[in-house]
């Protein structure tokens, strides 16, 4: 049964794009969340992000007719640039509501016309498009009904040329959606204050802090981030997500903008492309930060031979269906923080926090191969996940997967609030067994290959 919904930040950065070396943390691309929930899927803007989205649910679809809901919060170019590149509305089968406010004397699907044409881009948006689209006007604070379980309230922002925010209710969760806002310095806009109580998760515009708005970026219509934060305990928010980054924020800006804002309000992390939450949706359980995000997935065994027995179970099923399966096996070797020992660190915290990375990228990748919600297991108080791929269409899928993670695992990342660098091994093991490739992850990337055959010989 369904009981959780399910939030991707696919594009966080305001402005321009902004891929890079030093923005491969927190991403480069523009505007794009969405929220899944049963079958229904609703998007926000479509910046680049959006090029994502489509490749997922197209991969996700399974050539059945993808039936979405898009919302466009204005017509800035960071937040509508994607929607040409979105490959969902080229197919004739798919559905599309798309929603935003009209301007002027136009409406909104005008505007969003007047905008993809020659000379600005080759074809017109009408011939562009083959899938059924239905534009729908919007008015603050009229709700729009989803379904019985969902509807979105749009809100009234304050932003050079306009811009509408979204709150979303789920049967009792309430995700909001705010960006591109600015608060007045340290007097937080009153009318949001009103329609925003008791948000569950607050999605904020944080382009600047106080320095950088006090300088020259006063009426630009974004927010600092001390005054996000201010305006997060006014309206009893749950976890706030500070997003829209400015271009010129790499990594190293915005982990310790993180850190400033965690010690104001710790339930505060900084939105990140890739990161996926899931939520419950009957109980109003908050989740704290990004590593206790609910990963209820992930079974924990309580010792070495549940585990095995789990795992070989695992792998036995796909055996029955002739499938191809592998085995991934990550063992944390080594947890370095910048501050050595003095916090209470757990390891099953980081295993956590690990399969979380894992669960994001074989999510968004359905094609390498499928993993089930129920089998994902850590060997309680010891420091190893296992991982069981289903039906992987070719045994270098797997390894690719190893150097994915890999590199996923290898950048610093935020663990129970810290700053964290994670020694890690991972083995692979393909079934049916084939050549071992050369492994090279970690120096006990074969012996872990060992382990993972001794657990699979059970
Ligand atoms: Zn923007
Ligand atoms: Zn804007």
């Amino acid at each position: 049964m369904d009981t959780q919904a399910v939030l991707t930040f696919w594009g966080c950065r305001g402005s321009i794009s902004s891929p890079g070396y030093d923005t491969k943390i927190f991403g480069g691309n523009t505007p794009c969340i969405t929220v899944e929930y049963k079958d229904q899927v609703l998007i926000f803007d479509a910046g680049t992000g959006i090029r994502n989205v489509g490749n997922y649910l197209i991969e996700k679809s399974k050539q059945r007719p993808i039936n979405a809901h898009l919302f466009i919060s204005h017509f800035h170019g960071d937040h509508v640039e994607g929607l040409p590149f979105f490959r969902p509305l080229y197919q004739l089968s798919n559905r599309f509501s798309i929603y935003g406010e009209g301007k002027d004397d136009l409406s909104f699907a005008d505007v969003l016309r007047n905008r993809i044409k020659p000379p600005y881009f080759p074809v017109e948006l009408d011939t562009l498009f083959a899938a059924g689209i239905s534009y729908h006007e919007v008015c603050e604070k009229q709700a729009i009904v989803i379904d019985e379980d969902m509807s979105v309230m749009p809100i009234r922002l304050i932003h050079p040329n306009g811009a509408i925010g979204f709150r979303i209710q789920i049967g009792d969760l309430s995700i909001a959606y705010v960006t591109d806002h600015e608060h007045e310095i340290g007097r937080i806009s009153p009318l949001l204050v009103e329609s925003l109580q008791n948000t569950d998760i607050l999605i904020h515009d944080a382009q600047y802090d106080r320095e950088a708005i006090n300088n020259g970026k006063q009426g630009w219509g974004h927010s600092a981030w001390e005054d996000v934060v201010d305006f997060a305990h006014a309206v009893n928010a749950g976890q706030l997500f500070l997003f829209h980054h400015d271009p010129e924020s790499n990594d190293e800006i915005l982990f310790e903008r993180q850190r400033l804002a965690r010690q104001a309000r710790p339930a505060t992390s900084i939105a990140r492309e890739g990161l996926v939450v899931a939520l419950p949706v009957q109980s109003k359980k908050l989740i704290r930060d990004d590593s206790s995000v609910a990963i209820d997935q992930l079974i924990r065994l309580s010792n070495a031979l549940e585990f095995k027995k789990a795992v070989r179970k695992a792998t036995l099923f796909s055996d029955n269906l002739g499938q191809e399966s592998a085995l991934l096996i990550i063992r944390i070797d080594d947890i370095m923080t910048n501050r050595v020992f003095d916090f209470d660190f757990s390891q099953s915290l980081a295993i956590k926090a690990i399969a979380l990375q894992a669960i994001n990228h074989l999510r968004m990748n359905p094609s390498i191969g499928r993993y089930r919600h129920d089998e994902l297991y850590a060997y309680e108080d010891g420091n190893e996940l296992a991982i069981i791929l289903h039906d992987i269409k070719d045994p270098d899928n797997a390894q690719m997967v190893v150097t994915r993670i890999a590199a996923i695992l290898s950048r610093e990342f935020v663990v129970a609030g810290e700053n964290v660098h994670l020694e890690f091994s991972i083995g692979v093991l393909n079934f049916p067994k084939t050549e071992a490739k050369k492994p090279g992850f970690g120096e006990h990337a074969l012996q872990l290959q060992h382990r993972a055959l001794d657990i699979l010989e059970v």
